[in-house]
C-alpha cells in the first residue's frame, strides 16, 4: 500500500528514520503468531527528536489557513477511502478482526478526517460588548500547541484519526505513539497524510516497546502542551498525575464497564441483535463493549435462549478465512485474563450456557461465551472483561436495574432496550455515563461527542466538541 513501510523506520520531522540505537521489534498477527514486519524501537532520545520536530513545525502549522488544513484532511479522507481494502487488510493482519469489521473500522476511522476537514473552517471566537460599557471583549481561539497522542491497539486506525483529525483542524502539531501491538496502521496513516500535503514535522510517529520511559520523557519536557490518551484507566491515572507537573491539558478516553439493560417490554429481537453487536464486535475488545447484561427476570430465560442460539452460530477464525465472524484476542495474555474472569464467575455460581473454555492454539482464541446467574460481586462484573463473554444478571425492578447499572467506578457507555418513553427519560438522566444507546448496540459516530464520566475519563472525541480539546483562547479587552 505504501512505499514507506520500510522495516525498522518511523516518521520524525518528515523523514523515515531508524531508532537512534537502531533497535527494532516485531509486529505479529494474533491469529497465527506470524511476524508481519519489524518497526523501530524508539527510546527517549528519539521521542525528544520527534518533539523537536513538532515544536519546530508548530508556528507554521498554526498560521496555515484553516481552508488549507481542511483540504489536506479532506484529501487524506479520500485517499483512505480509495485504499479501503488495503487498510482493512492491514488492520486485520496486525489486530485480528475479521474483514467486514475491519472495513467498518476504515469507514468509521476515515470519517474523523472528513468530519474535521469540515470543522476546521468553522472554528470561531466571539466579540461582545463589555457589560459595564468599558469597551469590547474579543475572544480569539488558538491551538493549544504541541500534543502527545497515545492510542490503544483495539481500533488501530479509528483511535488515531479520532485524535489526529481534530488536532490538525485546530492547528496543532503532534507526536503520535501507537500501541506496540498495532503500529503499522498508524505508520501507513502518517505516510498517507504526507501524500495528502501535510508539511514535515506536523505529525511525527514514534513506535516503541518502552512506553513508560518514552512517554515520561515527553511529559517532562515543558514544550509539550497537551496529552490525549486512549487506553486503560490504570495507565490514564498515572498519565494524569505526570501531566500535572507542567499543567498540561489532558483528554482521557479510558476504560468502560457498560451495562446493557433489557426491560420486560423490550423488543427481544432488537435486544438480541443489539447484544451481538455491543458484546461481540471486535471480539469484545471495545471500551464501549457491553460488560454486564442486566435483564428483567420475566424475559431473562427467553433472552438467554435466543442470544445463545446466535452465539453458537458465530464462527471463530483468522481474518484470512472469509467465513470467520469473530477473530482472536490480541494475545495469549488476554486469553488467560478472560479465562480467569470466567473461572471466578463460575466459582461464584454462574452457569455456563455456551463456551467457557479457551480454544487450543495456534492463535490467541477464546470462544464466544454466555453465562447466566452471574453474581454481581464477580470480578467480571467489577472489571472490564475485554473479551467475548456475555454475562447475564437478572433484575426485578427498574430501581434495582439503575442501581446495579451505576454500581461501578466506570461511566463510559450504557445500552437500554425498552419501548417505554417515560422509562427512557428517567434512564437518560439517571445513568451515570457519557453515552447511551436506546434500542441499539452501536453508538460510535464521528458526529457525536464520544467520552466518559467518572473514571472512564475526561474530554470528548468526535462532534463539534472534539476540536475544542485542542483549542485554547485568549480574551482581549479593547477599551472604548
Ligand atoms: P493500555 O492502557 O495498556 O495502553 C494504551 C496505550 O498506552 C498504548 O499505546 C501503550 O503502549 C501505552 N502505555 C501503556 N503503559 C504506559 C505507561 N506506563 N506510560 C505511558 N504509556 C503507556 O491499553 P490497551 O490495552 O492498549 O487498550 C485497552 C484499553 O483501552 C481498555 O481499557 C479500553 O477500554 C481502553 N479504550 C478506551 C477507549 C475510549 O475511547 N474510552 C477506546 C478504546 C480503548
Amino acid at each position: 500500500m505504501t512505499a514507506t513501510l520500510e522495516p525498522g523506520r518511523m516518521l520524525i520531522g518528515g523523514r523515515w528514520v531508524e531508532a537512534a540505537n537502531a533497535g527494532t521489534f516485531p509486529v505479529t498477527d494474533p491469529a497465527t503468531g506470524r511476524v508481519l514486519a519489524t518497526v523501530a524501537d524508539a527510546d527517549t532520545a528519539d521521542a525528544l527528536l520527534a518533539l523537536d520536530a513538532a515544536v519546530d513545525a508548530a508556528a507554521g502549522w498554526a498560521a496555515t489557513p484553516a481552508r488549507t488544513r481542511a483540504e489536506i484532511l479532506r484529501r487524506a479522507f479520500d485517499l483512505i477511502m480509495d485504499r479501503q481494502d488495503d487498510y482493512a487488510r492491514l488492520i486485520s493482519a496486525e489486530m485480528g478482526k475479521p474483514g467486514a469489521e475491519a472495513q467498518g473500522e476504515v469507514a468509521y476511522g476515515a470519517e474523523f478526517l472528513r468530519w474535521y476537514s469540515e470543522e476546521a473552517c468553522r472554528i470561531a471566537g466571539r466579540v461582545q460588548p463589555d457589560p459595564e460599557g468599558r469597551g469590547t471583549v474579543v475572544v480569539t481561539p488558538r491551538p493549544v500547541g504541541p500534543c502527545l497522542l497515545i492510542t490503544p491497539w483495539n481500533f488501530p486506525l479509528a483511535m488515531a484519526t479520532r485524535k489526529i483529525g481534530p488536532a490538525l483542524a485546530a492547528g496543532c502539531t503532534m507526536v503520535v505513539k501507537p500501541a506496540e501491538a498495532t503500529p503499522l496502521t498508524t505508520l501507513a496513516l502518517a505516510d498517507l497524510l504526507t501524500e495528502a500535503g501535510l508539511p514535515a514535522g506536523v505529525v511525527n510517529v514514534i513506535t516503541t516497546t518502552r512506553a513508560q520511559p518514552v512517554v515520561a520523557a515527553l511529559l517532562e519536557d515543558p514544550r509539550l502542551r497537551k496529552i490525549s490518551f486512549t487506553g486503560s484507566t490504570t495507565v490514564g491515572r498515572s498519565l494524569i498525575a505526570q501531566a500535572g507537573q507542567h499543567v498540561l491539558r489532558t483528554s482521557m478516553e479510558l476504560g468502560g464497564n457498560a451495562p446493557f439493560l433489557v426491560f420486560d417490554d423490550a423488543d427481544l429481537d432488537a435486544a438480541v441483535e443489539g447484544a451481538m453487536t455491543a458484546k461481540f464486535r471486535n471480539t469484545g475488545q471495545a471500551c464501549t463493549a457491553a460488560n454486564r447484561f442486566l435483564v428483567h427476570h420475566s424475559v431473562a430465560a427467553e433472552f438467554t435462549r435466543r442470544v445463545a442460539e446466535r452465539v453458537e452460530a458465530l464462527r471463530l477464525g483468522p481474518a484470512s478465512d472469509p467465513e470467520s465472524s469473530m477473530g482472536p484476542l490480541i494475545d495469549d495474555r488476554a486469553v488467560r485474563g478472560v479465562d480467569a474472569l470466567v473461572q471466578d464467575a463460575v466459582a461464584r455460581g454462574a452457569q455456563v450456557v455456551t463456551g467457557g473454555t479457551p480454544t487450543p492454539g495456534p492463535g490467541s482464541f477464546y470462544p464466544p461465551t454466555v453465562l447466566t446467574e452471574v453474581d454481581p460481586a464477580s470480578s467480571l462484573v467489577r472489571r472490564e472483561i475485554f473479551g467475548p463473554v456475555l454475562a447475564i444478571t437478572p433484575f426485578q425492578t427498574d430501581a434495582e436495574a439503575l442501581t446495579l447499572a451505576n454500581d461501578t467506578e466506570y461511566g463510559l457507555a450504557a445500552y437500554v432496550f425498552t419501548r417505554d418513553m417515560a422509562r427512557i427519560q428517567t434512564l437518560m438522566g439517571g445513568l451515570q455515563v457519557g453515552m447511551v444507546g436506546i434500542n441499539t448496540g452501536l453508538i460510535s459516530n464521528a458526529a457525536a461527542p464520544f467520552g466518559g464520566l467518572k473514571q472512564s475519563g475526561n474530554g470528548k472525541e468526535g462532534g463539534i466538541e472534539g476540536v475544542s480539546e485542542y483549542l485554547s483562547s485568549t480574551y482581549t479587552l479593547i477599551a472604548s
